[in-house]
């Protein structure tokens, strides 16, 4: 699941419902499409598929923090594969 990278924001944060929308799925897809699929860190081919270490991920540039506007900012969304997407956000959790 991707909204599993802000371990530290409580529970019950707005964003969660966020991501299980039909809006969501949709820019998701449009991002991934925008991108080619490409990863936009290491330049790989992302796949679909959730077990797979390329699948796609969409990432935020910068955190939206529960902040509307910027969670659903296309220009602040950017397709990243799974292996980018869990180093990016480590780094920033510590
Ligand atoms: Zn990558």
């Amino acid at each position: 699941m991707w909204e599993c990278w802000m371990p530290r924001f409580p529970s019950g944060k707005p964003s969660d419902a966020w991501h299980k929308t039909k809006r969501w799925q949709r820019l998701r897809i449009r991002i991934i499409a925008r991108d080619s699929a490409v990863c936009q860190m290491c330049g790989c081919r992302t796949t679909t598929g959730r077990k797979n270490p390329r699948a796609a991920e969409v990432d935020h540039i910068i955190p939206h923090r529960g902040d509307e506007a910027r969670f659903w900012n296309v220009n602040n969304l950017q397709c990243l594969c799974k292996v980018c997407h869990s180093t990016t956000k480590q780094r920033q959790e510590t």
